[in-house]
C-alpha cells in the first residue's frame, strides 16, 4: 500500500534515511491516510536521538527542542512537523506521565508504547506500512483497540480512556470488548488527570459524530469527572413533550445540535438542572420549574471546575438560561428576549431549540420547529432594520445629546438607556430624526 505524503514529510525521511536511521510516518496520519482522510498534521518517528535529528536536519529549521521528551519541532515551508525519537516509556507514577522516557533503536518497541493499534501503524515510501499489532485490521473493522493489556496500558496513562472515547466518537469505531470493559472498569483513574487535559478530550468527544453511542455507553466515565449527570440517567420525565429520559434527551440533543463547540457544550449541559427542580402534579405530569437558571448556575460550576476558559463560559451560561424561553412569536415580545440575551448569541439559542426539540416527543417536533422557524424571521427582519438590541447600536449617541443642551453624563446615559429600551418595546424606530424627537419630549 502506498500512502501519499507530503513533500516535507518524505525530505524530512530522506535527509534522515540518508544519515543511516530509519524514519517513519507514524500514528493519526497514517490511520487517516488509510482511512481515505486528509490528515490535518504528519508526525514522524526516527532511531535518530534528538541532538542527531538537529545536526541532520539543521538548527535553522528547528522551532521547538524539547530533547528530553525526545520530541523536536521542525519548520519546513512554514509547517511544523513533530520528529520524536523511538522510545520505550519508563515507569508511570501518577496515571499520566512516565517517570522517565528511554530512547530506543527499534520501531517495533516505540510501536508497542503507543496507545491504540490504529494509532501504532508506520510508514514510509521504501519499507512501506509497519504495522506489528494490525491495526489495519482494527481499522478495517472499525474497532479501537489497546495495544497489549489494556488494564496495563490505562494505569499507566489514564487519560488514555478518554482518548477512546475520542477516537471512538470522531472516527465513528466501536471500542473491543476487553478494553472497553477495562474502561469501565479504570474510569475512576480519570481523577488524577488535570482539568484542562479533560475538557479538552472531552469536547472532542462531543464533536464526533458517534457521540450518541459513545455517550450512552459510557456515561459512567463521564459521570467520574462530572458527577452531576448521575441524577438525569433513567430520569423519566412524566411529561407529554417527552418519551425520554432526561438524560438520553440530553444525548439525543448533543447529536442533534449543529457540530460547534459552544452548541454541542450547551446542549451537553442544557438540563442538568432538572433532577432538582422535578416535581409531580395532581394529575401525574412531570414539572421543571426554574431548571434553566439551576441548570445555567450548576454549568457556570462545572466549567470552571473543569477550568474552561471565561470566553467559553459566556456564551454556554446565558444560552443555557434562556433555553426554554417561550416568548409569543411576535416582535416586541422577541426583541426582549434579543436584547436579554444579547444578539450576537440569538441565532445560536435557535439551534439549541431546534436541538431540544428534535430530542422530545416526535409527535410534537413539527409543531415546535414552526415556532421556532417564526423566531427567526422575526429576527432576520429586526436585524434588517435595524433595531438596536444595545445602547451602542443607537443611530444617536452621548455628542448627539449635548448638542441639544444637556451636558450631565450620568443624565445622557440614563436617557440614552431610556432610548433604547424604548426601541425594544417598539415604541420608537432606530432613526436619529425619531430618537432626537424623543429626547426633546423627555421630562428630564
Ligand atoms: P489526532 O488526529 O487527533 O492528532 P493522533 O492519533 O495523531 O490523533 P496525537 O495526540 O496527535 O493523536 O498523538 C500522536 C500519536 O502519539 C498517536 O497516534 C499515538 O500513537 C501516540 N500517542 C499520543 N498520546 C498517547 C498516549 N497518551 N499514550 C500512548 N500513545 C499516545
Ligand atoms: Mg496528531
Amino acid at each position: 500500500m502506498i500512502i501519499k505524503t507530503p513533500t516535507e514529510v518524505k525530505n524530512i525521511i530522506k535527509l534522515l534515511t540518508d544519515a543511516g536511521y530509519e524514519a517513519y510516518a507514524v500514528g493519526g496520519c497514517v490511520r487517516d491516510s488509510i482511512m481515505g482522510m486528509t490528515p490535518h498534521d504528519w508526525d514522524i518517528c526516527t532511531s535518530a536521538e534528538p541532538k542527531e535529528v538537529l545536526f541532520v536536519l539543521g538548527k535553522k529549521n528547528i522551532v521547538k527542542n524539547g530533547e528530553k521528551h525526545g520530541t523536536v519541532t521542525v519548520l519546513f515551508n512554514r509547517i511544523p512537523y513533530e520528529i520524536t525519537t523511538f522510545r520505550s516509556d519508563g515507569e508511570y507514577r501518577d496515571h499520566r506521565r512516565p517517570e522517565n522516557v528511554c530512547f530506543v533503536r527499534s520501531l517495533r518497541e516505540d510501536l508497542a508504547r503507543r496507545d491504540f493499534t490504529v494509532n501504532a501503524i508506520a510508514y514510509n515510501d521504501s519499507t512501506g506500512i509497519c504495522d506489528y499489532y494490525d491495526g489495519a485490521g482494527d481499522i478495517e473493522k472499525k474497532i479501537i483497540r489497546c495495544v497489549g493489556d489494556p488494564d496495563k496500558r490505562f494505569n499507566e496513562d489514564a487519560l488514555r480512556i478518554l482518548r477512546a472515547l475520542r477516537f471512538s466518537s470522531r472516527l465513528g469505531f466501536t471500542i473491543e470488548k476487553k478494553t472497553s470493559e477495562s474502561i469501565h472498569k479504570n474510569a475512576p483513574l480519570l481523577k488524577s488527570i488535570s482539568s484542562e487535559r479533560i475538557m479538552s478530550e472531552f469536547t472532542q468527544i462531543l464533536m464526533g459524530k458517534n457521540t450518541e453511542r459513545v455517550l450512552l455507553d459510557y456515561s459512567d466515565v463521564i459521570a467520574v469527572f462530572i458527577p452531576e449527570i448521575k441524577p438525569m440517567i433513567g430520569m423519566q420525565q412524566h411529561n407529554p413533550h417527552h418519551i425520554y429520559d432526561v438524560w438520553t434527551h440530553t444525548v439525543k440533543a448533543v447529536a442533534a445540535v449543529k457540530n460547534e463547540r459552544i452548541l454541542r457544550l450547551c446542549a451537553f449541559f442544557h438540563d442538568i438542572g432538572k433532577p432538582r427542580c422535578a416535581t409531580i402534579d395532581d394529575r401525574g405530569i412531570g414539572h421543571f420549574k426554574g431548571h434553566p437558571s439551576l441548570g445555567a448556575d450548576m454549568t457556570r460550576t462545572i466549567l470552571r471546575r473543569l477550568k474552561t476558559d471565561n470566553k467559553t463560559i459566556d456564551s454556554v451560561i446565558p444560552l443555557i438560561e434562556m433555553h426554554d424561553d417561550r416568548a409569543l412569536p411576535e416582535p416586541k415580545y422577541i426583541r426582549r428576549s434579543i436584547a436579554k440575551l444579547g444578539e450576537p448569541l440569538y441565532p445560536q439559542l435557535l439551534e439549541l431549540k431546534k436541538a431540544d426539540a428534535m430530542a422530545q416527543n416526535p409527535e410534537t417536533i413539527a409543531e415546535k420547529l414552526e415556532y421556532i422557524e417564526k423566531l427567526r424571521e422575526i429576527y432576520e427582519n429586526e436585524i434588517q432594520i435595524g433595531t438596536a438590541f444595545s445602547v451602542r447600536e443607537l443611530r444617536i449617541n452621548g455628542n448627539d445629546i449635548m448638542t441639544l443642551g444637556i451636558t450631565d453624563g450620568k443624565t445622557i446615559g440614563k436617557i440614552l438607556t431610556q432610548l433604547q429600551a424604548m426601541v425594544i418595546d417598539g415604541q420608537l424606530k432606530n432613526n436619529r430624526e425619531e430618537l432626537l424627537g424623543a429626547v426633546k419630549n423627555m421630562e428630564i
